[in-house]
Protein backbone atom coordinates (compact mmCIF):
# COMPACT_ATOMS: atom_id res chain seq x y z
CA UNK A 1 0.00 0.00 0.00
CA UNK A 2 0.90 3.48 -0.92
CA UNK A 3 2.31 5.97 1.56
CA UNK A 4 -0.94 7.62 3.40
CA UNK A 5 -0.96 11.37 2.25
CA UNK A 6 -1.56 14.19 5.42
CA UNK A 7 -3.98 16.50 4.97
CA UNK A 8 -3.67 19.46 7.75
CA UNK A 9 -6.69 21.97 8.12
CA UNK A 10 -5.46 25.14 9.38
CA UNK A 11 -8.44 26.41 11.26
CA UNK A 12 -7.83 30.46 12.34
CA UNK A 13 -10.03 30.50 15.59
CA UNK A 14 -10.65 34.31 17.57
CA UNK A 15 -13.31 34.24 20.15
CA UNK A 16 -15.19 30.89 18.39
CA UNK A 17 -15.86 28.80 21.79
CA UNK A 18 -19.51 28.17 20.72
CA UNK A 19 -18.59 27.44 16.56
CA UNK A 20 -15.51 25.38 17.27
CA UNK A 21 -17.62 21.78 18.64
CA UNK A 22 -19.80 22.41 15.79
CA UNK A 23 -16.60 22.62 13.28
CA UNK A 24 -14.69 19.77 14.87
CA UNK A 25 -17.50 17.64 14.64
CA UNK A 26 -18.54 18.03 11.22
CA UNK A 27 -14.86 18.25 9.60
CA UNK A 28 -14.42 14.86 11.96
CA UNK A 29 -17.58 13.18 10.07
CA UNK A 30 -16.28 13.89 6.58
CA UNK A 31 -12.66 13.64 6.90
CA UNK A 32 -13.61 10.08 8.60
CA UNK A 33 -14.61 9.12 5.00
CA UNK A 34 -11.48 10.17 3.54
CA UNK A 35 -9.98 6.63 3.56
CA UNK A 36 -6.43 7.16 1.68
CA UNK A 37 -5.75 10.47 3.67
CA UNK A 38 -4.55 11.26 7.36
CA UNK A 39 -5.61 14.45 9.02
CA UNK A 40 -4.17 16.91 11.05
CA UNK A 41 -6.12 19.69 12.46
CA UNK A 42 -4.26 22.75 13.06
CA UNK A 43 -6.11 25.10 15.60
CA UNK A 44 -4.76 28.38 15.55
CA UNK A 45 -6.21 30.71 18.72
CA UNK A 46 -5.48 34.29 17.90
CA UNK A 47 -5.81 35.45 21.39
CA UNK A 48 -9.05 34.49 21.87
CA UNK A 49 -10.72 36.27 24.94
CA UNK A 50 -13.63 33.64 25.81
CA UNK A 51 -12.60 29.97 26.38
CA UNK A 52 -11.44 28.69 22.94
CA UNK A 53 -8.21 27.74 24.38
CA UNK A 54 -10.35 25.43 26.94
CA UNK A 55 -12.34 23.89 23.99
CA UNK A 56 -9.24 22.86 21.59
CA UNK A 57 -7.68 21.94 24.37
CA UNK A 58 -10.80 19.90 25.26
CA UNK A 59 -10.76 18.11 21.57
CA UNK A 60 -6.85 17.95 21.89
CA UNK A 61 -7.41 15.67 24.70
CA UNK A 62 -9.76 13.66 22.98
CA UNK A 63 -8.43 12.97 19.50
CA UNK A 64 -4.41 13.64 18.93
CA UNK A 65 -4.75 14.38 15.81
CA UNK A 66 -5.92 17.87 16.87
CA UNK A 67 -3.07 20.40 17.10
CA UNK A 68 -2.80 24.27 18.36
CA UNK A 69 -1.13 27.56 18.74
CA UNK A 70 -2.04 29.68 20.63
CA UNK A 71 -1.23 33.59 20.13
CA UNK A 72 0.00 36.17 22.85
CA UNK A 73 -2.98 38.44 21.82
CA UNK A 74 -5.15 39.18 18.83
CA UNK A 75 -2.90 39.44 15.83
CA UNK A 76 -5.93 38.85 12.95
CA UNK A 77 -6.94 36.23 10.75
CA UNK A 78 -3.44 36.94 8.35
CA UNK A 79 -1.31 36.06 10.81
CA UNK A 80 -3.41 32.89 12.11
CA UNK A 81 -3.16 31.65 8.35
CA UNK A 82 0.59 32.15 8.34
CA UNK A 83 0.85 30.70 11.75
CA UNK A 84 -0.83 27.79 10.95
CA UNK A 85 0.66 27.24 7.41
CA UNK A 86 4.18 27.77 9.16
CA UNK A 87 3.20 24.50 11.80
CA UNK A 88 1.11 22.49 9.79
CA UNK A 89 2.78 19.16 9.00
CA UNK A 90 0.51 17.94 6.07
CA UNK A 91 1.73 17.01 2.41
CA UNK A 92 -1.44 19.12 1.96
CA UNK A 93 -3.24 21.85 3.76
CA UNK A 94 -6.29 23.45 3.83
CA UNK A 95 -7.18 26.79 5.18
CA UNK A 96 -11.18 26.98 6.41
CA UNK A 97 -12.77 28.95 8.92
CA UNK A 98 -14.28 27.81 11.97
CA UNK A 99 -18.22 28.79 11.85
CA UNK A 100 -18.74 26.62 9.05
CA UNK A 101 -19.10 29.27 5.95
CA UNK A 102 -16.11 27.18 4.51
CA UNK A 103 -17.85 23.54 4.08
CA UNK A 104 -15.82 20.75 5.24
CA UNK A 105 -18.07 18.92 2.79
CA UNK A 106 -15.99 20.12 -0.11
CA UNK A 107 -12.77 18.47 1.29
CA UNK A 108 -13.08 15.34 -0.38
CA UNK A 109 -13.68 16.72 -3.84
CA UNK A 110 -10.80 19.53 -3.70
CA UNK A 111 -8.56 16.11 -2.74
CA UNK A 112 -9.75 14.41 -5.57
CA UNK A 113 -9.34 17.55 -7.70
CA UNK A 114 -5.75 18.72 -6.72
CA UNK A 115 -4.62 14.61 -6.85
CA UNK A 116 -6.06 14.15 -10.11
CA UNK A 117 -5.94 17.21 -11.90
CA UNK A 118 -2.77 19.02 -13.23
CA UNK A 119 -2.89 21.81 -10.61
CA UNK A 120 -1.39 22.78 -7.02
CA UNK A 121 -4.43 24.07 -5.59
CA UNK A 122 -7.90 24.53 -5.32
CA UNK A 123 -9.68 27.64 -4.67
CA UNK A 124 -13.41 28.10 -3.82
CA UNK A 125 -15.43 31.26 -4.72
CA UNK A 126 -19.10 31.81 -3.59
CA UNK A 127 -21.16 32.37 -6.37
CA UNK A 128 -23.60 35.27 -4.61
CA UNK A 129 -23.71 36.60 -1.54
CA UNK A 130 -26.65 35.78 0.01
CA UNK A 131 -27.60 37.02 3.80
CA UNK A 132 -24.55 40.26 3.51
CA UNK A 133 -25.73 43.34 3.71
CA UNK A 134 -26.15 44.62 0.30
CA UNK A 135 -24.64 48.02 0.67
CA UNK A 136 -21.32 45.76 1.68
CA UNK A 137 -21.51 43.84 -1.32
CA UNK A 138 -21.89 46.90 -3.30
CA UNK A 139 -19.09 47.61 -2.38
CA UNK A 140 -16.96 44.57 -1.71
CA UNK A 141 -17.77 44.71 -5.72
CA UNK A 142 -16.52 47.86 -6.45
CA UNK A 143 -13.42 47.15 -4.73
CA UNK A 144 -12.96 43.69 -6.45
CA UNK A 145 -13.46 45.92 -9.43
CA UNK A 146 -10.73 48.49 -8.71
CA UNK A 147 -8.25 46.25 -7.86
CA UNK A 148 -8.10 44.34 -10.29
CA UNK A 149 -8.22 47.06 -12.43
CA UNK A 150 -4.74 49.00 -11.21
CA UNK A 151 -2.71 46.07 -9.65
CA UNK A 152 -1.07 43.18 -11.67
CA UNK A 153 -2.00 40.31 -9.08
CA UNK A 154 -5.15 38.82 -9.51
CA UNK A 155 -7.53 39.28 -7.01
CA UNK A 156 -10.86 37.11 -7.94
CA UNK A 157 -14.37 38.37 -6.91
CA UNK A 158 -16.03 35.89 -4.12
CA UNK A 159 -12.50 33.75 -3.91
CA UNK A 160 -12.74 32.47 -0.08
CA UNK A 161 -9.76 32.21 2.10
CA UNK A 162 -10.82 28.30 1.86
CA UNK A 163 -8.53 26.73 -0.49
CA UNK A 164 -6.37 23.09 -0.23
CA UNK A 165 -3.14 23.28 -1.57
CA UNK A 166 0.03 21.44 -1.64
CA UNK A 167 3.39 21.41 -0.09
CA UNK A 168 4.74 23.79 -2.92
CA UNK A 169 2.64 26.51 -2.88
CA UNK A 170 2.39 26.26 1.16
CA UNK A 171 5.95 26.91 1.05
CA UNK A 172 5.83 29.42 -1.84
CA UNK A 173 3.30 30.86 0.62
CA UNK A 174 5.56 30.94 3.64
CA UNK A 175 8.25 32.74 1.69
CA UNK A 176 6.88 35.40 1.62
CA UNK A 177 7.90 37.16 4.84
CA UNK A 178 6.01 40.56 4.50
CA UNK A 179 4.45 41.92 7.45
CA UNK A 180 1.52 43.14 5.64
CA UNK A 181 -0.49 40.51 4.63
CA UNK A 182 -3.24 40.82 2.30
CA UNK A 183 -4.10 37.08 1.26
CA UNK A 184 -6.39 37.62 -1.20
CA UNK A 185 -3.46 38.91 -2.94
CA UNK A 186 -0.67 36.48 -1.78
CA UNK A 187 -2.44 33.61 -2.79
CA UNK A 188 -2.57 35.08 -6.50
CA UNK A 189 0.93 36.60 -6.47
CA UNK A 190 2.60 33.09 -5.81
CA UNK A 191 0.76 31.92 -8.73
CA UNK A 192 0.64 28.09 -9.79
CA UNK A 193 -2.19 26.43 -11.17
CA UNK A 194 -5.62 26.66 -9.74
CA UNK A 195 -8.64 25.00 -9.68
CA UNK A 196 -11.83 26.58 -8.73
CA UNK A 197 -14.82 24.90 -6.78
CA UNK A 198 -17.74 27.21 -6.59
CA UNK A 199 -20.71 27.19 -3.94
CA UNK A 200 -23.37 29.15 -2.61
CA UNK A 201 -22.68 31.49 0.42
CA UNK A 202 -23.46 29.56 3.56
CA UNK A 203 -24.16 32.22 7.02
CA UNK A 204 -21.99 31.73 10.07
CA UNK A 205 -23.24 28.37 11.95
CA UNK A 206 -22.58 30.30 15.67
CA UNK A 207 -20.75 33.39 16.73
CA UNK A 208 -20.74 36.26 14.96
CA UNK A 209 -18.40 38.01 12.62
CA UNK A 210 -15.47 40.05 13.38
CA UNK A 211 -15.67 42.37 10.86
CA UNK A 212 -16.98 45.79 11.05
CA UNK A 213 -18.05 47.77 8.00
CA UNK A 214 -14.81 50.00 8.83
CA UNK A 215 -12.55 47.36 9.26
CA UNK A 216 -13.78 46.12 5.86
CA UNK A 217 -12.93 49.36 4.41
CA UNK A 218 -9.56 49.68 5.82
CA UNK A 219 -8.44 46.32 5.07
CA UNK A 220 -9.58 47.17 1.38
CA UNK A 221 -7.14 50.09 1.49
CA UNK A 222 -4.05 47.67 3.12
CA UNK A 223 -4.74 45.48 -0.08
CA UNK A 224 -4.32 48.50 -2.60
CA UNK A 225 -1.34 49.77 -1.02
CA UNK A 226 -0.06 46.48 -0.53
CA UNK A 227 -0.34 44.73 -4.16
CA UNK A 228 -0.08 48.34 -6.41
CA UNK A 229 1.30 51.35 -6.16
CA UNK A 230 -1.18 53.02 -8.87
CA UNK A 231 -2.05 55.25 -6.18
CA UNK A 232 0.84 56.86 -6.41
CA UNK A 233 0.95 57.26 -10.07
CA UNK A 234 -2.67 58.73 -9.73
CA UNK A 235 -1.20 61.51 -7.21
CA UNK A 236 1.76 62.25 -9.50
CA UNK A 237 -0.66 62.87 -12.27
CA UNK A 238 -3.13 64.90 -10.64
CA UNK A 239 0.12 66.97 -9.68
CA UNK A 240 1.11 67.52 -13.22
CA UNK A 241 -2.49 68.09 -14.32
CA UNK A 242 -3.20 71.02 -11.48
CA UNK A 243 0.53 72.47 -12.65
CA UNK A 244 -0.84 73.08 -15.91
CA UNK A 245 -4.09 74.22 -15.32
CA UNK A 246 -2.41 76.98 -12.95
CA UNK A 247 -0.18 77.91 -15.81
CA UNK A 248 -3.04 78.32 -17.79
CA UNK A 249 -4.70 80.61 -15.56
CA UNK A 250 -1.60 82.82 -15.06
CA UNK A 251 -1.19 83.40 -18.09
CA UNK A 252 -5.15 84.01 -18.65
CA UNK A 253 -4.99 86.63 -15.57
CA UNK A 254 -2.02 88.46 -17.12
CA UNK A 255 -3.47 88.82 -20.47
CA UNK A 256 -6.75 89.81 -19.04
CA UNK A 257 -5.28 92.22 -16.80
CA UNK A 258 -3.02 94.05 -19.54
CA UNK A 259 -6.38 94.45 -21.53
CA UNK A 260 -9.33 95.30 -19.30
CA UNK A 261 -7.08 96.64 -15.73
CA UNK A 262 -7.42 95.08 -12.81
CA UNK A 263 -10.69 95.38 -10.68
CA UNK A 264 -10.24 93.35 -7.15
CA UNK A 265 -13.29 90.68 -7.93
CA UNK A 266 -13.46 86.77 -8.29
CA UNK A 267 -12.51 85.74 -3.97
CA UNK A 268 -15.14 83.74 -3.53
CA UNK A 269 -13.79 81.96 -7.16
CA UNK A 270 -10.13 81.87 -5.91
CA UNK A 271 -11.10 80.47 -1.91
CA UNK A 272 -12.54 77.89 -3.76
CA UNK A 273 -9.96 76.98 -6.07
CA UNK A 274 -7.47 77.01 -3.24
CA UNK A 275 -9.23 74.86 -1.50
CA UNK A 276 -9.50 72.60 -4.15
CA UNK A 277 -5.91 72.50 -4.54
CA UNK A 278 -5.16 72.27 -0.82
CA UNK A 279 -7.29 69.61 -0.62
CA UNK A 280 -5.42 67.32 -3.41
CA UNK A 281 -2.44 68.02 -2.27
CA UNK A 282 -3.40 66.73 1.42
CA UNK A 283 -5.14 63.61 -0.21
CA UNK A 284 -1.33 62.78 -2.44
CA UNK A 285 0.37 63.32 0.67
CA UNK A 286 -1.78 61.02 2.31
CA UNK A 287 -1.20 58.75 -0.11
CA UNK A 288 2.41 58.88 -0.10
CA UNK A 289 1.50 58.46 4.03
CA UNK A 290 0.09 55.13 2.97
CA UNK A 291 3.05 53.86 1.74
CA UNK A 292 5.51 55.39 3.90
CA UNK A 293 3.64 54.03 6.55
CA UNK A 294 3.44 50.73 5.46
CA UNK A 295 7.41 50.80 4.67
CA UNK A 296 8.54 51.61 8.29
CA UNK A 297 6.26 48.67 9.32
CA UNK A 298 8.02 46.63 6.98
CA UNK A 299 11.87 47.80 8.00
CA UNK A 300 11.10 46.68 11.66
CA UNK A 301 10.92 42.94 10.32
CA UNK A 302 8.70 42.37 13.60
CA UNK A 303 7.49 38.52 13.75
CA UNK A 304 4.11 37.77 12.50
CA UNK A 305 2.73 36.14 15.77
CA UNK A 306 4.09 35.14 19.14
CA UNK A 307 3.41 31.79 20.21
CA UNK A 308 1.36 31.42 23.87
CA UNK A 309 1.39 27.89 24.22
CA UNK A 310 1.41 24.95 21.65
CA UNK A 311 1.10 20.90 20.76
CA UNK A 312 2.31 20.78 16.93
CA UNK A 313 3.32 17.63 15.09
CA UNK A 314 6.30 15.81 14.18
CA UNK A 315 7.41 17.63 10.92
CA UNK A 316 8.05 14.82 8.13
N1 LIG B 1 -10.41 35.31 12.82
C1 LIG B 1 -9.14 35.29 13.38
N2 LIG B 1 -8.62 36.46 13.87
C2 LIG B 1 -9.29 37.65 13.82
C3 LIG B 1 -10.58 37.64 13.20
C4 LIG B 1 -11.09 36.46 12.71
O1 LIG B 1 -8.50 34.25 13.46
O2 LIG B 1 -8.77 38.66 14.29
C5 LIG B 1 -10.99 34.05 12.28
C6 LIG B 1 -12.37 33.71 12.82
O3 LIG B 1 -12.30 33.01 14.04
C7 LIG B 1 -12.94 32.84 11.70
C8 LIG B 1 -12.29 33.43 10.46
O4 LIG B 1 -11.16 34.18 10.91
O5 LIG B 1 -12.55 31.48 11.81
C9 LIG B 1 -13.26 34.31 9.69
O6 LIG B 1 -13.82 35.28 10.54
P1 LIG B 1 -15.31 35.78 10.38
O7 LIG B 1 -16.23 34.61 10.25
O8 LIG B 1 -15.57 36.72 11.50
O9 LIG B 1 -15.24 36.57 9.03
P2 LIG B 1 -16.33 36.53 7.85
O10 LIG B 1 -16.63 35.10 7.57
O11 LIG B 1 -17.50 37.27 8.37
O12 LIG B 1 -15.63 37.22 6.72
MG1 LIG C 1 -17.33 33.81 8.79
Amino acid sequence: MSKMDTLSLIVPCYNEEEALPIFYEEARKVTDTMKDTDVEFMFVDDGSRDETMKVIKELASKDERVHYVSFSRNFGKESAIYAGLDNAIGDYVAILDADLQDPPSLLPDMMKIVKTKDCDCVGTRRVNRKGEPPIRSFFARRFYRIMNKISHTEVVDGARDFQLMNRKVVNAILSMGEYNRFSKGIFGWVGYKKEWLEYENIERSAGETKWSFWSLFVYAIDGIVAFSTAPLVIASISGIVMFFVAIIGIIFIIVRTLIFGDPTSGWPSMICIMLLIAGIQLLCMGILGQYLGKTYLETKRRPLYLVEESKLGDKK
